[in-house]
Order: C-alpha cells, then sequence, then structure tokens
C-alpha cells in the first residue's frame, strides 16, 4: 500500500474557530480554558479529517495558537529577558506577549518581529536571539500534542522547524551570527527526540526549508554538523523536510545528511525527481509533494501520476505522496463554498480535497479498481477548465499579442515629461499630497456592511459615500493640501474592490487562509483571463474632481499587487496573467485621464514580496513585474502625472527596477526608519520624483511640524528639492480624524516652512 503523509494542516479552522476564540480570549471575554478547549477540539477534528481523507500518518505538532517559528522559539526557551519574568509566572500571557505585545499591567513589553515566510503570504514571529545564550525545553507542546492523537487512536509524525532553518531565520540582537549558537542548541533538539520516541514516535518531520535557498558555505556546514549530532543519540527516524522550491546545488548536501527520508516540492520544482532519486542514498524515504500545497487549484492527476508511477518504479514503497508543503496556506474545505457555481467549483481543491487527490493517486499506484474512476473525473473537470470560455477570451490573447515594447514606453522621457506636468499642474515645490485613503471610520463600514446585507439601498449607500467624499475634500482644502484625493470610501480592500469589478475574477465564501496570529484573508481567485467590463473608478474620482479646483488624484492598485494578494490560475505563467491585469487597469488610467484625472497614482506595495527565492530568478521575475507596470501606466499623456506608492523599507537591491518603473512621482516609507531608506534612491541617484513619508501612519502618536521638517531637511540634503514630495507613509484608513488632521496640518506647515527657506536661500 502506497503511503499518503501529509505536512501540516491548516490550524485556524474552516470557520475561522481559532480566530474567534482567541479574540475572545485576549479581551477577556472567555477563559484560557476555554481557548484551550478550542484548539484540542480543532486538532482532533483535523487529525480525524485527514485520516477520513486517507491519509496514513497526519502530522502533529503542525497546530498553533499564534505561529510555528514562534512555538520554536517558546520550547527551546529562546525569550528574550524583557518576557522572561510573564512568561515564568504566566506561560500563555508570555507566549502572546511575544507575539503581539502588552501594555498593561505594570507590563510594556513590545512584541518580536514579524516577516513574511518565504514567498507566501504568512508572516511568522522573528525569535530575538543574544551571541552565548542558551537553551533549554519549555513545556512539552510536541510531545503533548503527540500523545493526545495517540489517545484517539492515531499516530502521527510529530513536525519541528529543523536547527539550522531555525536559526537562520531568527536575528541577533547583537548581530552575531546567529549559527554560532547552533551547539548550545543541539542539546535541546537531541533531548526533544529522545522523548518523542520514548513516546512512541514512528518518524518526526524536521522542517528545513532554507535548503531551497542560496546557502554559504557556514551555513552548508552548520547542516552537515547539525544532522551528524542528531544521528548519535536515539531518536524516531527523521523526515528533513524542504519545500517552496528545488534543492538544485543544495541537492547533494540534503542527500548526504544522515537522516530516514527526504521530502521535496515537486510541484515548484517538478524538474528534480530525477535527480533526487539518483542522489537518494538506498534505504530512504522519499516523499513526493505532488499536490500544491499553497493554491486552490485541483491537481492535474495524470502529470502527477506520472511522476509518482515513476518514483515509485525507483522506490517501491519507500515513495511516500505528500503535498508539496504543509497546507497552512489552503483554505479547508471546498465543500463550504456553496456559492460558487458547479462548474467553478469542480476546478478547486481546498486542504481537504488536496489530501483526498493524493489518496487517488495512491490508489492508482496500487491498481485499487476505484481509482480509474476518480481519475477520469478529474480529468473532465482538467478538460472543462481547458476548453472553458469563461477562461479563454480570444480578444484578451488577440489583445496580449498585439502587445508590442511602445505599449511600455511612456511618450517621451521623464525630464521632459516634467516639463509638461509642470505646465498642466502648477503645483508649488515641496508639494504635498496623501497616499489615497482617509480614516475608514466605523460609520463607514457599517454603512458597506448595511448595503451588502441589503439593509441599505444602493441609492441611500452612494449618496452616503458621497457625503464622505465630499467632507474629505472639503477637508483637505481646508488643510491646504495641493494634490487632493477623494479618501477611498468605496473601498473594502484595495484589490478585492478591483476584483470584483473585473472579468476572470471569483471570491469564496470561507477560503480563509491564515495571515498571522488571528488574522486570516480571503484572496480573490483569478480563474480566467483578465477583462474590464466597464470602468472601476472613474465615477468617484471624477465626482471628487468636481468638487474642487485641485488637482484630484486618481487611484488604481497595480496589476502586481493584484496578482500578488490572490490565488492565481495555474494554467499559464504568472506573467501572462500579471500582463492581463496590467491591460485591464491600463484602460482604466486612460479612462480616468479622458474625465479629467491629471494625476493617477498606481500603488504597489506587493512588488518586493514576489521576489523569487533564489537571486538567479530575479531578473526575469523583476523584468516582467516592471513590464507589466508599465503597460498599465504608459498610455496617457506627458503631461498627466503618474505616481506610485510602496510601503516597505528595503530597496536597496531592487532600486534598478523600481527605477525602471519609470513612475512620475514615488511615495514610499521612510518615517520610521528616520530616512535611513533613502540611502538605496542617493546612492543610485534616483531620476525621478520621490515622497519620503514624513508621517508614520502605523501609530496613534501624532508628529508635530518640528519633526516632519527635521526629516525633511535630512531629505533635501540629499535628493534635489525639485524632486521632493511631502506626504505621509501610506494611507490613513486605520487612523482617526482627529489624529490625521493634526498630522496633516503639521504636514502641511512643515512643507510651507521648508518653501520659505528655500526660496531665500534661492534670493541670497
Ligand atoms: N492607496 C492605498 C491607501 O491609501 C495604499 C495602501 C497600501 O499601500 N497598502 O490605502
Ligand atoms: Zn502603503
Amino acid at each position: 500500500m502506497t503511503t499518503v503523509t501529509n505536512l501540516g494542516f491548516p490550524r485556524i479552522g474552516a470557520k475561522r474557530e481559532l480566530k474567534r476564540a482567541l479574540e475572545a480570549y485576549w479581551s477577556g471575554e472567555s477563559s484560557a480554558q476555554s481557548l484551550q478547549d478550542t484548539a484540542r477540539a480543532l486538532r482532533a477534528r483535523h487529525w480525524q479529517l485527514q485520516r477520513e481523507a486517507g491519509v496514513d500518518v497526519p502530522p502533529s505538532n503542525d497546530f498553533s495558537l499564534y505561529d510555528q517559528v514562534l512555538d520554536a522559539a517558546f520550547l527551546f526557551d529562546a525569550i528574550p529577558a524583557r518576557y522572561r519574568a510573564l512568561a515564568d509566572a504566566d506561560p500563555l500571557a508570555g507566549y502572546f506577549a511575544l507575539a503581539r505585545g502588552v501594555q498593561r499591567d505594570g507590563h510594556d513589553l513590545h512584541a518580536l518581529e514579524m516577516t513574511k515566510w518565504f514567498d507566501t503570504n504568512y508572516h511568522y514571529l522573528v525569535p530575538e536571539l543574544q551571541a552565548g545564550q542558551g537553551f533549554a525545553l519549555r513545556g512539552d507542546k510536541p510531545l503533548a500534542e503527540y500523545r493526545e492523537a495517540r489517545a484517539l487512536g492515531i499516530q502521527t509524525r510529530p513536525v519541528l522547524l529543523g536547527p539550522v532553518s531555525f536559526l537562520l531565520l531568527s536575528k541577533t540582537v547583537d548581530g552575531s551570527p546567529a549559527l554560532d549558537l547552533l551547539d548550545a542548541l543541539l542539546p535541546v533538539y537531541v533531548e526533544l527526540l529522545g522523548a518523542l520516541k520514548d513516546a512512541g514516535a514512528e518518524w518526526v518531520q524536521l522542517d528545513e526549508p532554507l535548503l531551497v535557498q542560496d546557502l554559504d558555505e557556514t551555513a552548508r556546514a552548520a547542516y552537515v554538523h547539525a544532522y551528524a549530532t542528531l544521528a548519535t543519540a536515539p531518536r524516531p527516524k527523521v523526515l528533513l523536510a524542504t519545500y517552496f522550491g528545488a534543492l538544485d546545488d543544495n541537492l547533494p548536501l540534503a542527500a548526504s545528511l544522515p537522516v530516514d527520508g527526504l521530502h521535496v516540492d515537486l510541484v515548484r520544482a517538478p524538474e528534480q525527481l530525477d535527480a533526487v532519486i539518483k542522489a537518494l542514498p538506498a534505504g530512504r524515504v522519499l516523499s513526493a509533494g505532488l499536490v500544491n500545497g499553497r493554491n486552490i487549484w485541483r491537481t492535474h492527476l495524470d502529470n502527477a501520476l506520472v511522476l509518482a508511477r515513476y518514483a515509485h518504479g525507483h522506490l517501491g514503497n519507500r515513495l511516500w505522496l505528500s503535498p508539496s508543503c504543509s497546507l497552512l496556506h489552503s483554505p479547508v474545505d471546498l465543500a463550504l463554498e456553496t456559492r460558487l457555481d458547479d462548474e467553478l467549483r469542480g476546478w478547486l481543491a481546498f486542504a481537504r480535497q488536496k489530501l483526498q487527490e493524493l489518496r487517488l493517486l495512491a490508489d492508482a499506484i496500487d491498481g485499487a479498481a476505484h481509482a480509474e474512476a476518480g481519475l477520469a473525473e478529474a480529468r473532465a473537470r482538467i478538460e472543462s477548465r481547458r476548453q472553458s470560455p469563461r477562461v479563454h477570451k480570444p480578444a484578451v490573447a488577440a489583445r496580449l499579442a498585439a502587445l508590442t515594447p511602445a505599449d511600455a514606453q511612456r511618450h517621451s522621457r521623464y525630464p521632459q515629461r516634467h516639463l509638461a506636468q509642470a505646465a498642466a499642474l502648477k503645483l508649488p515645490r515641496f508639494p504635498t499630497t496623501t497616499i489615497g485613503s482617509f480614516p475608514q471610520t466605523l460609520e463607514v463600514r457599517e454603512a458597506r456592511a448595511r448595503n451588502k446585507s441589503g439593509k441599505l439601498s444602493d441609492a441611500d449607500y452612494d449618496a452616503f459615500l458621497a457625503t464622505q467624499t465630499e467632507h474629505c475634500v472639503r477637508v483637505q482644502e481646508q488643510i491646504g493640501l495641493d494634490v487632493l484625493v477623494h479618501g477611498e470610501f468605496e473601498r473594502n480592500d484595495m484589490v478585492e474592490y478591483f476584483g470584483e469589478q473585473l472579468d476572470g475574477f471569483a471570491f469564496t465564501r470561507s477560503g480563509w487562509v491564515q495571515s498571522y496570529g488571528s488574522r486570516c484573508v480571503k484572496p480573490p481567485v483569478i480563474y480566467g483571463d483578465v477583462t474590464r467590463p466597464q470602468p472601476m473608478t472613474v465615477r468617484w474620482s471624477q465626482y471628487a474632481q468636481s468638487l474642487t479646483d485641485r488637482p484630484m488624484k486618481g487611484m488604481l492598485t497595480g496589476p502586481v499587487t493584484v496578482l500578488q494578494w490572490s490565488f492565481v490560475r495555474d494554467d499559464q505563467s504568472r506573467a501572462a496573467t500579471c500582463r492581463q491585469i496590467a491591460l485591464a487597469l491600463r484602460d482604466e488610467v486612460l479612462d480616468l485621464e479622458a474625465a479629467g484625472i491629471g494625476v493617477i497614482q498606481i500603488d504597489e506595495p506587493a512588488i518586493r514580496e514576489g521576489l523569487p527565492l533564489r537571486r538567479a530568478q530575479w531578473r526575469e521575475y523583476l523584468d516582467w513585474a516592471v513590464e507589466a507596470f508599465r503597460i498599465s501606466a504608459s498610455g496617457v499623456r506627458d503631461s498627466t502625472q503618474i505616481h506610485t506608492h510602496m510601503c516597505y523599507s528595503e530597496f536597496n537591491d531592487i532600486i534598478h527596477s523600481v527605477a525602471a518603473m519609470d513612475a512620475d512621482v514615488i511615495s514610499i516609507e521612510t518615517s520610521r526608519s528616520r530616512m535611513e531608506l533613502l540611502d538605496a534612491f542617493v546612492r543610485f541617484q534616483y531620476p525621478n520624483e520621490i515622497g519620503p513619508g514624513v508621517y508614520d501612519i502605523h501609530s496613534p502618536r501624532v508628529p508635530d511640524k518640528e519633526e516632519m521638517l527635521a526629516l525633511l531637511r535630512k531629505a533635501a540634503e540629499v535628493l534635489r528639492p525639485e524632486q521632493i514630495w511631502v506626504n505621509p507613509d501610506c494611507g490613513l484608513k486605520t487612523r482617526g480624524w482627529k489624529e490625521t488632521r493634526a498630522a496633516l496640518d503639521a504636514l502641511v506647515a512643515a512643507a510651507r516652512q521648508l518653501r520659505e527657506e528655500s526660496a531665500d536661500a534661492n534670493a541670497a
């Protein structure tokens, strides 16, 4: 019998039960006991569900109340000193303090830093380590969860983050190399593995996703040393799990480590199968990741079966079938999607369905009589998708084919455009603007919810939005901003708002995936060729412009960001899908221009997070990402000013591509780092205009004029004065009106003072 295993299951619950339980506990509405009860019930349900779907060995310790990396840090007692007293007194409170910070009962602790988990949309907490620190086992989470499953009659494979990945994903507060701590850490793994063996675990899974990234010699040596050390003591058999890409040059290393099995990602990197089989030492298990753990499409089972049969031919029972990575990145159960039409639903598979697909593959290998019917049904679904006119639209293909390099090129170069825009817009030096959204008050969110549930008519909702927009325009005029925005009150989310108006997008009811902690996102599903049936933003922008003589900035979400924050179709390249979105946005940009909007911002906050895990693949990605942005932006006249916005920090390694986007103006986040981010722009001599944020919108703090002036002076030291815009770090939707007003008053005052100073300097 061919074995089916799983690397990890979504823990939030099909109906986000864990989210509710966490938030009730945090707000004091429910007890720690009731949170733990919910958690235990979810684990039991998920083990049961996996067994019923046909998984022979489900994972344990893949559950987490907040984050699996935080769990590892906590388990190894890698707890920074500031949290220690609390963690000793109340472990659960200490754990959540690391995750979220605390500000009560005399505690004032900020949370650990959070960052993206490889190239997924999941965020993990970055353990904070220190040279010379020790590690010890704190609590027994992996053992307890293993026993919990055993008590239900289910043999599981405990999952642990491997020691080298754990250290490489951490940061040290003193800048010392985290790998220096390896020898201090390994005894804790030895102890834990021994305890798991004593408890009856046959296998453990050590996740080492760092093996699919570029590694230096020190890291490679750490792998050799770590796994040699772990092999010297009694332990369960070890499955070394790699995912999110090919092992490539790390394959000889991974194959040489003394473990009992290797998991590889054959969805991202099917081409590595043959090399992996050849490199695998005799007797080792190969866990073949054949079903995509991070997307929502039905697997092309015939293709997967070719790989599986090939591997089976070489390995026989030493072949296990698994998802490519943990199913953490998939929604739980397609059965809840009762509102999707049957055809579309037939194209999808969520976590539960993915496990059923693996069982079917295993049964097909084993020659089970029923398998052929299952494969035939899957084949029919794939075929219906392949032929569906909802997916493939000749007009879109024709338009894509007709694209020429000129379509991704503004008519003139920036210096000439700058003159045309100066004449058209007549802006003062150091022009002021905002990033788009204004406070999304409870009133705004309630009106949207009431409209959605049918309690507020479309006409009344429209009238409400018009009032909000007008108020927002008047406030901006009073504050004295130069380039205004309409406020984005009509938008729920910057991707969803566009997806809902474009063809080729679908929305699920319960397709939640964890973003971090209790936060989940429900990404749109891009299933078909993208078209724009009608203008999406023109009406509100035009209305807002009609209220004022000042320039009104149109506001769009860029093609790369729409792509990055959606579930993307897998039957064509991401580049092709991105180009389709770009063309739809290009039409929107042109419609805005025709409607009299002379400044248009195309937000691309997600460009950086799309970077491939291996440097060698960056170039290709950046090329098509930049091209897509340019396609969306390049149809306009010279005098129309294109802005873009990115809300992050690190530009050093992508600055050439950011410049190649050729936006007339870019706004970026800089206030928290006190303008450090500008380094990249300065060293590179960024040619166009730039608005380094001077107001940290993530904090309720209101900076005063002097503080913003200080930041602007820093910027003015390194940038040409005619390059500088004055704006906040990001949109204001999470802020209240009072602080927004106060901060923007100060911002405008700071810009005015800078203008006077530079006029004096010119006169002198
Ligand atoms: N225009 C958007 C806003 O202001 C930009 C949001 C973002 O950068 N994430 O809300
Ligand atoms: Zn932003």
